[in-house]
Parts: C-alpha cells; sequence; structure tokens
C-alpha cells in the first residue's frame, strides 16, 4: 500500500473515501418495538452501496417518488482509519465520527420482509445515506458524553445516546471485523434510535452531534 493511502484524510475532509457501507438494524430496543421487531441476539448487519452516501451541507436530497413512505433513521456513523485485527480497541480503529441518515423506503422493506428477500431496494437506493461532516473520532468516552439528533422542519424528532445500543460499538467492530473485515474507509452505521417518521417533499432536515449541527438537506421527493 502506498504511503499515500495510509495516511488519514484531515478531520474536515469532506471527500474522505468511502469503501463499505455497513448498516446495524434494531441496535436501539425501543426502535425494534416500535416497528414490531424482536431485538436480535447478535448484530443484524446489511450494506449500502457506496453509492448512496454523500455529505450534505445544505441542497436537495432527492428521493424516490412512487414507492411509499420514505423514513428517516438517525444514526451515529463511524469511518475506520486502518485495517482491523482482533483485539484493537474502537478508540483506536475509528478516525472519524459523524451523524448520517439510513433512509428507508418502509412499505417496500415491509414487503421484502415478508418475501424473505434482501433488503437492497429498501435501503440501498441513491443518496439513500446523506451524511453530515466528518469529525475526527472523539473516543468512546467523549460520545458517552454527547447525544445526537435530528431536527425536521425545527422540531427534534430523534435524540439518541450509545448508552441505548443493544450491540455497543466494540461489540459491533469486534462482530464486523471478524465476521466480514474492517479497512480504512469503511463506515458503520450504527442503528437508529426510536422516533423513526416519514419524510415529505419540502421538509428541512438538521442533523447534529452534541450541540454542532453536521449536516442539512431539503428533501426534493
Ligand atoms: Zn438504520
Amino acid at each position: 500500500m502506498s504511503e499515500h493511502s495510509n495516511r488519514p484524510p484531515s478531520a474536515h475532509n469532506a471527500k474522505a473515501f468511502i469503501r463499505n457501507i455497513y448498516c446495524v438494524g434494531r441496535n436501539y430496543r425501543l426502535h425494534a418495538a416500535e416497528l414490531g421487531n424482536d431485538v436480535p441476539a447478535s448484530p443484524m448487519l446489511f450494506l449500502k452501496p457506496s453509492h448512496a452516501a454523500e455529505t450534505l451541507q445544505g441542497g436537495n436530497l432527492r428521493l424516490p417518488s412512487g414507492q411509499g413512505a420514505v423514513h428517516y433513521e438517525t444514526e451515529l456513523v463511524l469511518r475506520v482509519g486502518k485495517a482491523y485485527y482482533p483485539g484493537i480497541v474502537a478508540d483506536e480503529l475509528y478516525a472519524h465520527v459523524t451523524v448520517g441518515l439510513d433512509l428507508t423506503l418502509r412499505s417496500v422493506q415491509d414487503t421484502l420482509k415478508a418475501k424473505g428477500l434482501p433488503w437492497l431496494a429498501a435501503k440501498g437506493f441513491r443518496h439513500s445515506a446523506p451524511l453530515g461532516r466528518w469529525k475526527s473520532f472523539p473516543g468512546g468516552d467523549a460520545l458517552a458524553a454527547t447525544d445526537f439528533g435530528l431536527h425536521l422542519n425545527g422540531r427534534e424528532v430523534q435524540r439518541g445516546h450509545i448508552r441505548d445500543m443493544v450491540f455497543s460499538i466494540q461489540a459491533l467492530t469486534d462482530y464486523i471485523g471478524q465476521a466480514y473485515g474492517l479497512e480504512e474507509g469503511d463506515i458503520l452505521f450504527t442503528g437508529t434510535p426510536a422516533g423513526v417518521g416519514q419524510l415529505a417533499d419540502g421538509d428541512e432536515l438538521a442533523w447534529r452531534l452534541g450541540g454542532e449541527i453536521l449536516g442539512r438537506a431539503t428533501v426534493a421527493l
């Protein structure tokens, strides 16, 4: 590997490259309950294409229309800075953090779930992974001292805290690292807290980590 590719991007580099997009389902009890799902015994994972991701600091978020409700799921997102090996602690592995939206075509997902089909069509469409700007990963202790959330048309609709995760960041890291691999550029959507809901054309979104707005967009359906 070249020296260049090992150099971590700067903390505010919106072009930090993205490799695999891992997502965790049902990682907050109250969210699993609101959709009528059981909490899984091991992490329930799915992938999005890297084409789904984009850092948004305003402007339009163009979403699919005519396929039923598009739901927001506000999630803490971690970006890997080096190769995983067994025993590495999360504070060493992750280089960046932001908050992002795991956008979901909910009725499409319900149909896929009923048929036992993969979730790609419900979770992997273009623009389904809007991200805030990346910040340097502050460590698990610092994340535990803050929270994250989403404002929809000026009203807070979701608020999450890592203490409420079913599987901790370290547990997710070890599970994914050993089963599938984690390398620089991989990102991890860590699951949504309760309060998911439907987006409408013209909705103004602002998502935050602590008191800092990291991303903004206007929904265009
Ligand atoms: Zn999600």
